[in-house]
């Protein structure tokens, strides 16, 4: 068997000004690994089954990778 690869959840952003930067997270996020979309985080993807280890939201760059 493969060993669990890690990922993160991406959030999907949306312009709202009522946010502090001008920007609000949804609870809605995609794995990085495989792209599956879930409604919420959870702590292993249940589609590719890679261990989640953190949150990104979209607008930020990812370095390197
Ligand atoms: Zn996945």
């Amino acid at each position: 068997m493969m060993p669990a690869k890690n990922a993160y959840w991406i959030h999907d952003t949306v312009k709202d000004s009522n946010y502090l930067n001008g920007v609000k997270v949804l609870p809605r996020c995609k794995c990085s690994n495989c792209g599956y979309v879930s409604n919420y985080e959870k702590p292993v993807c249940p589609s590719c089954g890679a261990k989640i280890v953190g949150s990104k939201t979209a607008g930020e760059t990812e370095d390197g990778e």
